[in-house]
């Protein structure tokens, strides 16, 4: 399968008054046609740094630092010039965030922001793009378009108002949809809902998409293949079932361990990692988890973990599964993995 993107070697990096913050420190990650992939971490990791570098929306004083790629079809994005940028987003790349309200324009109504992204992007007149905004509307699962069309980001509820960034970001049908944390401010039901109606956007309009999200049980349904990020970094990536059954990283495991498990139900305890993750003003010379990690050695606080293939795309950044390491048998044994069948739904 040919990559829709690919990204080598990206780093970024924000200029405080404190120092450089190394938001993220040399990330590799390829996304093919209509595939989904997900990012995952906690918050701070610079997972949505990564994805507003896609975009080119890095801004002062952030900055995407020279030697990073990023290939969209075949095009170097970070040479696009502002013309072709603007031809990129939003008609090739769109994105979509958790704070829908924040991001849509209070001042317009839901109907005229769906037109300026056609109007810009498809040579359709005034009369043809308000009904495409209203088939649009209708087609994201907001009842009676016709007259909703007309009405205010504030006029609509959250799940409501996710639906229509998301009728904006599909608008012109895009190769690539980012999603940023999309269901993070929604109830349960309308999560299971907007992810529902992504699934089914990106079948009819054949669009990739690239979701990132604090949250492995959100992923589950969706994700083909997920990057585990941590600290600046990916620390594992593989397909979704090697993510879910046979994680490798501790890192991934206790992000599994956060997971509510459906065969579980009153009887789990949901445990959230101990520790903070390192200052990346001053990144830590060894492995970024060490400081949190059970089985920590000494090799780990002084050199950066060389990265194991496990074949068929499955790669993990930890000494433990080096040669000389010693063997732990709940990481080194799949069947001990911490995650089960109904893991997400
Ligand atoms: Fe833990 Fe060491 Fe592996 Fe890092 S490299 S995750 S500290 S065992």
């Amino acid at each position: 399968m040919d990559n829709l993107l690919e990204i080598k070697g990206l780093r970024v990096s924000y200029h405080t008054y404190q120092g450089e913050v190394q938001s993220v420190r040399g990330v590799d990650l390829e996304i093919g046609q209509e595939e989904s992939v997900a990012l995952v971490g906690e918050s701070g990791c610079g997972k949505s740094v990564t994805g507003k570098s896609i975009l080119r929306l890095i801004q002062a004083p952030g900055e995407i630092l020279p030697g990073s790629q990023i290939t969209f079809d075949g095009r170097d994005v970070l040479s696009l010039s502002k013309k072709e940028l603007r031809a990129y987003r939003g008609g090739q790349a769109s994105i979509i965030f958790q704070d829908a309200l924040a991001a849509l324009n209070p001042t317009m109504t839901v109907g005229r922001q769906i037109m300026e992204n056609l109007l810009y992007h498809r040579k359709i007149g005034k009369r043809e793009a308000r009904a495409e905004a209203i088939r649009l509307l209708g087609e994201v699962g907001i009842p009676n378009p016709e007259k909703r069309v007309d009405q205010y980001p504030h006029e609509f509820s959250g799940g409501m108002r996710q639906r229509v960034m998301i009728a904006i970001a599909f608008a012109c049908q895009p190769q690539l949809l980012i999603a940023d944390e999309p269901t993070t401010a929604l109830d349960v039901t309308i999560q299971a809902q907007i992810i529902k109606l992504l699934k089914q956007l990106q079948r009819e309009n054949h669009t990739s998409i690239l979701m990132i999200t604090h949250d492995l049980g959100v992923v589950a349904s969706i994700a083909q293949r997920i990057f585990v990020m941590y600290s600046g970094v990916i620390v594992e990536r593989g397909s979704s079932d090697d993510i879910f059954y046979r994680p490798r990283h501790p890192y991934t495991r206790a992000l599994l361990q956060a997971v509510p498990r459906m065969d579980q139900e009153g009887k789990q305890e949901l445990n959230s990692i101990e520790g903070t993750p390192p200052d990346l003003i001053a990144p830590p010379e060894g492995c970024p988890f060490a400081s949190r990690c059970k089985y920590a050695m000494p090799v780990c606080a002084r050199l950066a973990p060389e990265v194991t293939d496990f074949g068929g795309g499955h790669r993990c950044a930890c000494w433990l599964y080096h040669e000389m390491a010693p063997r732990v048998a709940e990481l080194n044994d799949p069947d001990a993995a911490p995650a089960g069948e109904e893991v997400g739904q």
